[in-house]
């Protein structure tokens, strides 16, 4: 290997979610790792995001006397998933290998001093009415972490969304805490912390850079070499098989060799327009939440290498509504909690309502834009009266003398009725009325017949657990009456390389590429064109590095 710069056992190209629970399999093996990750800051979107990770039959759920099984996990995954010649990533076999492994990866990171637990105790899988569905919750989180631990890595540590010593699951309370004691006595004990943390100068992080920093915490305590400022621009192949890559140094080629491979964990295009335009036209780079670097630099290097790119068309969707300052927001304003409460719901240009506005955001985005191939849908509005207005958020704001900007700006409409909004919106007002009317028919029924929404329990987590009858389900009839636009933004990209149940890319001819292994949105999902509840993304990230070190080490079931 005299032909290397340098040479370690493994080496991982981005530091995504698989990367470092790759590395700390590696290093248990004995063996030399070296994450190059391209962006200035170590996590990737990961540390950027809710860092839930969807892991049936985890070992928090038998302790808190709700036990899942592989059995359960597997019936559901098989209902949810479609398999198919547009759908390689995801097979009975892999689906197997995900639900058998997940929990095994969750239990050798807590081994490793991760700190995990479980994400929620009512958070449901997003089809959970299908057999093997959970209408408890399947997810596991990090808990809170004090970023100063990471001494001088801090500054290098990606920033995430919500920097204070409290759980998701508490935040994603808080519009509530008017409604109940509970609630507020949570955020009392928060903001207690809070203080507590000040004046102990802890620089507490939680979600997704909770679990991000605690990873690299243990992969440097490991012994894991890991470099930013570090892309990498090629692999080597020789003999047939991946040796190692390329990246520059000093504005010159240096040559890594990898004995044992290399994992991309590389993350997805959702920052890449071009490619958005090839592979998912219709949707746009300024919606996504990822991080700058989500550029796919490494799809042609891994099809350079015999890799097949497949389910290139699908996106983790996030709808996200365009308010004043939408370009600069680091999290877009969400639009999942607008439509999916009461008193609101989502019609298309021509005024007309065309979808269960509840349920998963993967599919909200998939319809929205399956939706606008035969009638314009993008933007949708979303419509909604006083009475949502003096209830809920818009996009994560209040409603009240802070957002009076928002009409000014022309993205607030108004107006006393609804033939009047019609016409603020451009749409037609006998269509938008009949809507509304069937609407308020669906309500008063508390059935929605059209859509099915309201049914579910995760329909009724995202709705209003503190309102009577279906939480899901409210009426139109209060003026003013408002309408937003609502885009089919993301969270991700979701398709990539075809890989194996040991997380091998493989070829054209489905044989897999020697020292050659993918993971995460580098890879095409092993649920396919399905995201089948919260962390979905994130929790195979983690588990198919893990799988992929163990087999590349060669350590079997002993990890
Ligand atoms: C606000 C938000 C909330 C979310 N919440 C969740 C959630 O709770 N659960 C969930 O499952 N999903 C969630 N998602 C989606 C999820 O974060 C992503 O799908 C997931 O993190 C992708 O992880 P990954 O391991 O594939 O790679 P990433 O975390 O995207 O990391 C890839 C890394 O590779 C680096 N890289 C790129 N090119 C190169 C190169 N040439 N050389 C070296 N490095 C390179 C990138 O800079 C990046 O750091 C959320 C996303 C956002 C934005």
């Amino acid at each position: 290997m005299s032909d290397f710069d340098e040479t370690f056992d493994w080496v991982v190209v981005g530091s995504g979610a698989g990367s470092m629970s790759s590395a700390l399999v590696m290093r248990r093996a004995g063996k030399s790792v070296l994450v190059l990750e391209k962006a200035a800051t170590v996590g990737g979107t990961t540390a950027k995001s809710g860092g839930v990770m969807w892991i049936p039959g985890n070992r928090f759920m038998a302790a808190e006397g709700d036990p899942d099984s592989a059995e359960a996990a597997i019936t559901y995954l098989e209902a949810v998933c479609a398999d198919g010649p547009e759908f390689p990533g995801t097979s009975h076999d892999r689906r197997l290998a995900y639900v058998a492994e997940a929990p095994k990866m969750v239990d050798f990171l807590m081994g490793e001093g991760i700190a995990l637990e479980r994400g929620s105790r009512f958070w449901p899988d997003y089809y959970d009415e299908l057999p093997g569905g959970c209408k408890t919750s399947r997810t596991v989180v990090a808990k809170p972490f004090d970023k100063k631990q990471l001494g001088a890595w801090e500054a290098r540590l990606q920033p995430g969304f919500l920097s204070v010593p409290a759980r998701l699951d508490d935040g994603m309370k808080l519009p509530f805490a008017h409604k109940s004691w509970k609630i507020r006595w949570i955020f009392a004990k928060i903001a207690v912390a809070v203080v507590l943390g000040k004046l102990t100068g802890k620089h507490w992080v939680t979600a997704g850079a909770a679990l991000q920093g605690r990873m690299l915490q243990a992969a440097l305590k490991a012994g894991v070499d890991v470099r930013t400022g570090a892309g990498v621009q090629d692999l080597i192949v020789a003999n047939g098989a991946v040796a190692g890559v390329v990246i520059e140094k000093d504005g010159k080629p240096w040559r890594i060799g990898a004995r044992l491979g290399v994992l991309v964990n590389a993350g997805g295009f959702a920052q890449n327009q071009a490619m958005r335009d090839r592979y998912m036209p219709g949707t746009q780079a300024a919606w996504s939440n990822t991080i700058p670097s989500d550029t796919g630099d490494l799809f042609p290097v891994l099809e350079r290498a015999g890799g097949v790119l497949a389910q290139m068309d699908q996106m983790v969707g996030y709808q996200t509504t365009r308010m004043p300052g939408f370009d600069q927001a680091f999290v877009k304003p969400p639009g999942q909690g607008l439509t999916g409460k009461p008193h609101a719901i989502l019609v298309d240009q021509s005024g007309v309502r065309y979808m269960n506005e509840g349920g998963s955001y993967e599919l909200y985005c998939q319809t929205m834009l399956e939706r606008n191939k035969t009638v314009a849908a993008v933007p949708s509005w979303a419509i909604f009266d006083a009475q949502f207005a003096g209830e809920y958020a818009v996009g994560g704001v209040k409603m009240g003398k802070k957002t009076q900007g928002w009409a000014d700006a022309g993205y607030l409409k108004q107006a006393d009725t609804l033939t009047g909004l019609a016409g603020e919106i451009g749409v037609d007002p006998a269509a938008l009325e009949a809507t509304v009317a069937r609407w308020n028919a669906i309500v008063d029924k508390g059935v929605d017949e059209d859509f099915g929404r309201g049914a579910r329990a995760y329909d009724q987590w995202l709705g209003d657990p503190y309102k009577a009858g279906n939480p899901a389900l409210g009426r139109i009839d209060k003026a003013p009456y408002y309408a937003v636009e609502i885009v089919p933004g993301d969270v991700s990209t979701y398709g990539g390389v075809v890989t194996d149940v040991h997380a091998r890319v493989l070829d054209k001819q489905g044989a897999p590429i020697g020292g050659l292994y993918a993971c995460g949105v580098a890879s095409a999902s092993v649920f396919g064109g399905v995201y089948p509840g919260a962390g979905a993304s994130v929790g195979p990230s983690m588990t198919f590095g893990y799988v992929a070190a163990k087999h590349a080490a060669g350590v079997g079931n002993s990890l």
